[in-house]
């Protein structure tokens, strides 16, 4: 599949293919410089040991000028030397036999330059052309009234399309020899285009294996986001498959299989508290339908009626009841940010939220009981105070008559801590671990007698969590139970 251009697969390839292209142009262009540069350094150094080789013919063995010497015409031919007249036979032989020697090792020479597109001139003393080859270049024709009127070694010249040196000797003549930089720079030229070819050719290749390695080093990416899109569609028991991503990803992909894990918790919950949320209401209202289809079948007795109205009116109690909680617990989920915190001074607090239970616990026959310790803690005082207040009903609610509750407010050295423990009938050692879950209740037994709904528990450790405390419980069948709350000073 092409991927799309915005995708990070596209933007990585595309960096790193026009990176490559950069790279490969610098050092191309690079390339190009230096090697320019040592060309005409060496063409420059052939040039001018051809030159010095030169030397020798032209300016003679035994210092004769070149002017001196006798030009042997001759069809396109190298040029000659013969002998000074008036000299005698034997040194005029001896002098011809030197120069045809010479001659021919110029012819050679001057061979070899042709071939090599390099041009030579060669100039008497007196103005006299003694040597131009085809490809010599007018431009460069030595000025009469600069050359050959001091020595002049000229290193190297370079013009914009000529690169050459001259040679030139008072009372001997002129050299000249070059090149012209089209040849090194046609060269060059071929070169390069070989080098960029090849280049071109390189990045293609490069690309193509970048494009599949990055496509295989992104499966990872493309399998979390797949597996999360099956989520997203309404799978959450899918999970991102771990095994096969050991690279960096594998630590992001077990932080998202641990979300996933608690939006699939949070999802089961929530449809879990809809349905004991249905359930309960639908319990009270089946109680009010039945008993109003049973009293309206026909005419009934004042007291019958009576009862029915009892039954919706109970019913209707617990409804609300039920409704309080639900809405305590929806908007405690919602606002959690909301808590507004105060320093509260526990003592003070906890005396208080006894007085509330006083005439309940004594009107039942528990004796309610306090001992607290002086603490200032940073807390949402109403919110907490509904926390306690559960807590201590249910206390109250589930001991028998001449039972005891003690609410106690213990300080420490970083924490204080509160204790509501009873007489009462306990919890089952099995049912402890549940007790704070929403809905849950012990026994449908003790229910129907206290009236709960099983969300108190739920309610009060989430507003107790909520002001960074901790709840838990002891609590022995008969012998009775014991909540202790933990919040830091
Ligand atoms: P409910 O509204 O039913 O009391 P809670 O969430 O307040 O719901 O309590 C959950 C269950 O824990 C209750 O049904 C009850 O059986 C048990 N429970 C709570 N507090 C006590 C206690 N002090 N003694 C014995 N059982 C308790």
């Amino acid at each position: 599949m092409i991927p799309h251009r915005h995708s990070i697969q596209w933007r990585i390839f595309a960096y790193y293919t026009g990176l490559i292209c950069v790279s490969v142009g610098v050092l191309i262009g690079g390339f190009y410089v230096f090697e320019k540069k040592a060309r005409i350094q060496a063409a420059k150094l052939e040039i001018q040991t051809k030159l010095v080789g030169m030397i020798p013919f032209y300016f003679s063995a035994n210092s004769r000028p070149l002017a001196d010497m006798r030009r042997h015409p001759g069809p396109g031919g190298p040029p000659m030397w013969g002998a000074e007249p008036g000299r005698d036979r034997a040194e005029r032989v001896e002098d011809e036999a030197r120069l045809t020697g010479r001659g021919a090792r110029v012819d050679g020479l001057l061979r070899s330059l042709r071939s090599e597109q390099i041009y030579f001139y060669a100039e008497s003393s007196d103005g006299e052309v003694l040597q131009r080859t085809d490809n010599f270049p007018d431009e460069l024709l030595p000025d009469a009234s600069s050359l050959g009127a001091e020595d002049q070694v000229w290193d190297f010249s370079e013009t914009a399309t000529q690169l050459y040196t001259v040679h030139s000797l008072r009372g001997r003549g002129t050299l000249i020899m070059g090149e012209p930089r089209s040849v090194l720079i046609g060269d060059l030229n071929a070169l390069m285009l070989r080098v960029v070819g090849c280049a071109l050719v390189l990045i293609i290749l490069v690309s193509v294996v970048g494009f599949w390695l990055l496509r295989y080093s992104l499966r990872p990416i493309r399998k979390i986001s797949e597996t999360a899109s099956r989520i997203a569609a309404g799978d959450i028991s899918e999970r991102i498959d771990t095994s096969e991503v050991h690279s960096e990803l594998g630590e992001m992909a077990a932080v998202l299989n641990k979300t996933f894990g608690r939006l699939s918790e949070a999802l089961t919950r929530q449809i879990q508290f809809t349905s004991d949320a249905s359930h309960e209401l639908r319990t009270p209202v089946a109680a009010i339908l039945a008993d109003c289809q049973f009293s309206l079948k026909r005419e009934r007795s004042a007291e019958r009626y009576r009862e029915t109205i009892e039954v919706c009116h109970e019913s209707a109690q617990h409804m609300r009841a039920l409704i309080e909680d639900l809405r305590d617990l929806a908007d405690f989920d919602e606002k959690t940010d909301s808590l507004v915190r105060e320093s509260v001074e526990m003592k003070e607090f906890l005396a208080n939220v006894v007085s509330v239970m006083k005439p309940i616990a004594t009107e039942k026959g528990v004796h309610l009981e306090s001992e607290l310790d002086s603490a200032v803690v940073s807390l949402d005082p109403t919110r907490m105070r509904q926390a306690v207040l559960n807590i201590l009903g249910n206390a109250v609610r589930y001991t028998e008559v001449a039972g005891r509750v003690i609410v106690r407010c213990i300080k420490k050295s970083n924490t204080v801590v509160i204790e509501v423990s009873d007489t009462g009938i306990g919890i089952p050692a099995d049912k402890l671990s549940h007790i704070f879950d929403r809905f849950y209740r012990v026994d449908e037994a003790r229910n129907a007698h206290t009236g709960g709904v099983g969300l108190g528990l739920a309610i009060s450790k989430s507003i107790i969590e909520a002001n960074d405390g901790q709840i838990s419980v002891e609590s022995e069948i008969g012998v009775g139970t014991c909540f202790r709350i933990e919040l830091g000073v």
